[in-house]
């Protein structure tokens, strides 16, 4: 039997969790814990994440579902669980079903702890060990993100019959007993029955804003989409030369932040030092005041944002606020099998750190850098099994993605493949067909 908690912040998902595991005999998966005791075991994942942490970058969720799906692999059979802080998305959620189909499983239940707003707000206010980031503001912004991150999972589970929905604005150990009978009872075959009075309190309470839209907006907001070693970072430099308009790559916006130690930078940090990913809403944040300066103004190219669908949806609630819209979405194609040749053959000088390529850039003499002398290595990132796992994830992420934009009508696809000019003449002319004046764009 698998079960998943699902609730927002103050909603008793962490005591709960425990208090389960011990009566019922589950196994308990807490996404946090997973992350901090991965991140100090030698894996190459657990590797991969601390580097992450440790630059000042977001770590992919790509990394999270393998992390997950190693801890069930390594389960002994027949082991129960219960999991916490995972699936956040419906992409998590997919994952999840296609993971414990493969091992022959399934998620029997999603329990979801509904708590209202307001009574989270002073929950959190008396907490006994006040968390860094409870302060009201912030939890406003983080209940938000909730809701629209929540709803389309609680949907997903709530289609197929296996949400239960619990009211856990009660004492602790009320709740403690409905929950334990909600499971006591899926044990026997029962599944509680989800009423359409519970649908309708779902749609009430998770009813997706409207978002009226802008009639114009001349400025070429773009947002860029592609795999890992699509050339994506390179083609977006070229674009905002033609176009003057900024680059915006969430990986810069996170070490400017820190770097200037901004109020989003030491909280961001504060996640980072605790060995938690950064939430959703930080990096929401970070790109809102982003698109709010002045040299964005014109327009902008984004790079690294949005992944997924929430995140999309929260781009466009952040352009609403400043009457503009997305006016652009380009895909640049490549295939696995050639992202696999260009990030396999990559290899790093152990001692200056100067890159090569086993086909592209050749060292002068076999394993050693041209520079120094020192010895070339792989980086596990470039490693074949690990970019294998994250295609598999990239795609699983972007297709829903693709199809939200393309359903908008403002996506269009490059071939990312082929003679280099080829494709940097393809992108500057998908570009212009998004941007207003296209004689202003200078094409060198
Ligand atoms: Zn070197």
């Amino acid at each position: 039997m698998n079960i998943a908690l699902l609730g927002s912040t103050g909603s008793g998902k962490g005591t709960l969790i425990h208090a389960l595991a011990e009566k019922l005999s589950l196994h308990p998966i807490s996404l946090g814990e997973v992350l901090r005791s991965k991140a100090s075991y030698g894996t190459a994942l657990g590797l991969l994440t601390r580097d992450y942490v440790t630059n000042g970058e977001l770590v992919p969720d790509e990394f999270v579902d393998a992390m997950v799906e190693e801890v069930f692999r390594h389960l002994p059979p027949g082991t129960h669980t219960v999991l916490d802080g995972f699936p956040r998305t419906v992409g998590q959620a997919r994952f999840l079903d296609d993971l414990l189909a493969e091992l022959g499983q399934n998620l029997d239940a999603a329990i979801y702890l509904h708590v209202p707003e307001q009574v989270i707000h002073d929950r959190v206010k008396h907490r006994s060990q006040p968390r860094h980031d409870d302060e009201p503001h912030i939890l406003r912004h983080r209940l938000h993100v909730f809701r629209r991150m929540a709803g389309p999972v609680l949907r997903h589970y709530a289609e197929n019959g296996r949400l239960v929905l619990v009211h856990a604005d009660r004492p602790t150990h009320e709740v403690e007993l409905t929950v334990q009978k909600v499971v006591e009872d899926l044990r026997q075959g029962q599944h509680p029955a989800f009423t359409d009075a519970d649908f309708q309190f779902l749609d009430q309470t998770f009813k997706a804003r409207s978002v009226v839209p802008i009639e114009t907006d001349p400025a070429l907001n773009l947002v860029l989409l592609g795999g890992p070693g699509s050339g994506k970072g390179t083609q977006a430099v070229n674009l905002c030369k033609a176009f003057e308009v900024p680059h915006i790559s969430t990986g810069d916006l996170f070490r400017d932040h820190i770097r200037k130690q901004t109020d989003l930078g030491q909280l961001a940090k504060s996640y980072m030092d605790r060995g938690e990913l950064v939430p959703d809403d930080v990096t929401e944040r970070m790109v809102a005041a982003r698109l709010a300066q002045p040299d964005a103004q014109r327009g902008f190219i984004l790079d690294g944002f949005p992944r997924t669908v929430s995140q999309a949806e929260a781009l466009d609630e952040i352009l609403h606020e400043l009457k503009r819209r997305v006016t652009g979405v380009v895909h640049l194609k490549v295939s696995d099998e050639e992202i696999l040749r260009r990030l396999s053959g990559r290899r790093i000088c152990r001692q200056c750190q100067a890159p090569f390529h086993l086909l592209f850039k050749k060292p002068r003499r076999e394993g050693l850098c041209d520079r120094c002398g020192g010895p070339l290595y792989q980086r596990d990132d470039d490693k074949a099994e690990t970019i294998q796992i994250r295609l598999r994830n990239y795609h699983r992420q972007t297709e829903p993605l693709i199809a939200y934009y393309h359903s908008s009508g403002v996506l269009t696809e490059v071939a990312g493949e082929g003679d280099p000019v080829g494709i940097r003449a393809a992108m500057l002319a998908a570009c212009k067909l998004f941007s207003e004046e296209p004689e202003d764009a200078a094409i060198s």
